[in-house]
């Protein structure tokens, strides 16, 4: 087993929990145990241990030295990796989920999310629910629910989107399919069903990481087979989800308990769900009783499925999908003074590293000065940001900053983050990226 070496001081982040490993960080690589081992070089996607400069023991990990990060730590201990660690890994997380109150037969989930699930560089979403032609086919009611389609169809069935992006566990992508359908298909506890093994298995991996890990690009169905639209119930709503066609992996699972909040304010309202994608905030909150719900976002497919969503949840009087550009169109908004009494505001990252901090800001600061100005006296906002590089701080200090400019005194309401489904790990900064203010303007 080759051993990284770290240079002196280089340890401190690591021994509070952090996972990696930077090429600036190493001293050197040895190529086995005693002082007096030789040099040697890492190969792509190998295992390696990770000691501080005083041989210090800290850790097993993948390496690859054709990434920044040289070493992404998987294990305290000397634990190796084959089918069963990473069973135990998997049933580890799924076990996390479970007690955060997911209920594996209707919930869909990101059942594995990386370093904050132990398992570096793998990303596994499950979508539990049913083909979206053949539910519209067998159910007419309106709206859809679970216990309709179930009557229909049978039970529900899953389909996972998985993202391999570490070299190493690229290498291992059939040990870790075989493993997730394993976990999957066995019960978690005796007196148990079990959660459920996927009907298929799909990947769609962010372009840019695969590119920075060396990695080829590549992406359709791994296993079984994915229907290119699913229904899933989220919050006991039905939202069309495309697997393939979709943004990230079809559906943003990491909102489904700021939705449900945010949609506890809207009974009654005029909403603005800005950049809506296929209307997550929309949908809970025309269901919830509000009076319009606006759902505005660039792109026209994710609009088309807004659509489809509403028709779905038999609120397509309440809810129009606009195609516009946000910046444009809360600046026409504020010029022909339409009001509403919540709006949320939930834009892409501006900021997709430190270096592009302040830009970011800028824009981030820009709309949500102009959706605080359209809101009524009483009214609420909530603002998210899914910036890694944006810290809860400053972005608490950009929006009392849009605030002072736009002339309202927000007070804070609740303050949350990702859902529990996306494990923020202390020490491992990097697992917290989504911020989620709810704010009511006097
Ligand atoms: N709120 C959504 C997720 C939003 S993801 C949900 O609950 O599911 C961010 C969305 O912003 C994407 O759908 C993207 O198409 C959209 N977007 C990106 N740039 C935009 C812009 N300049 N104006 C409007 N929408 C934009």
């Amino acid at each position: 087993m080759k051993r990284i070496i770290l240079k002196p001081g280089e340890e401190r982040r690591i021994l509070l929990g952090h996972p990696w490993v930077y090429d600036n960080e190493a001293a050197c690589i040895l190529a086995g145990p005693g002082k007096e081992a030789p040099r040697a070089v890492l190969e792509p996607g190998e295992i390696a241990d990770v000691e501080s400069s005083g041989k210090t023991y800290l850790g097993r990990a993948f390496a690859n030295p054709h990434s920044k990060i040289i070493a992404r730590i998987y294990s305290p201990s000397k634990e190796g990796v084959d089918k069963g660690f990473f069973k135990r890994r998997i049933r580890e997380a799924l076990l996390r989920r479970r007690a955060a109150g997911y209920d594996f037969r209707r919930d869909s989930c990101r059942v594995v999310f990386a370093e904050a699930d132990f398992l570096p560089g793998f990303i596994a979403d499950r979508f539990t629910g049913w083909p979206l032609d053949e539910l519209e086919a067998a159910v007419q009611e309106r709206p859809v629910t679970f216990e309709l389609a179930e009557a229909a169809l049978g039970p529900p069935v899953s389909w996972i989107s998985v993202q391999f992006l570490s070299y190493a566990l690229d290498k291992r992508r059939d040990l870790i399919l075989e493993a997730l359908e394993e976990v999957l298909g066995a019960p978690l506890f005796v007196t148990e069903d079990p959660p459920g093994a996927p009907a298929g298995i799909m990947e769609k991996p962010p372009v840019k990481v695969r590119e920075l890990e060396g990695l080829p690009l590549r992406e359709g169905v791994l296993r079984g087979t994915c229907p290119a639209g699913i229904v899933i119930f989220e919050n006991s709503l039905p939202f069309a989800v495309y697997l393939e066609e979709g943004q990230k992996t079809g559906h943003y699972l990491d909102q489904r308990d700021n939705r449900r909040l945010a949609a506890a304010f809207a009974a009654g309202s005029r909403v603005l769900d800005a950049c809506s994608y296929t209307g997550g905030f929309g949908i809970h909150a025309a269901r919830a009783g509000a009076e319009a719900a606006v759902c505005v976002d660039v792109s026209a497919a994710a609009l088309e499925t807004v659509q489809e969503n509403a028709a779905l949840n038999a609120v397509t009087g309440t809810v129009a999908a606009v195609e516009a550009d946000i910046f444009e169109y809360l600046r026409r908004a504020e010029r022909k003074k339409e009001r509403f009494d919540l709006v949320i505001l939930d834009p892409p990252a501006f900021a997709k590293t430190r270096a592009s901090l302040n830009d970011a800001l800028r824009g981030y600061k820009e709309i949500n000065l102009q959706a605080l100005k359209l809101l009524n006296p009483g009214g609420v906002l909530v603002t998210c940001s899914c910036s890694q590089a944006l810290d809860e701080g400053r972005f608490r200090r950009m929006v009392a900053e849009a605030a002072a400019d736009a002339e309202k005194r927000p007070y804070q309401l609740d303050f949350r983050y990702q859902g529990p489904d996306h494990p923020i790990l202390l020490g491992y900064d990097e697992s917290l990226y989504l911020k989620c203010g709810f704010y009511r303007v006097c």
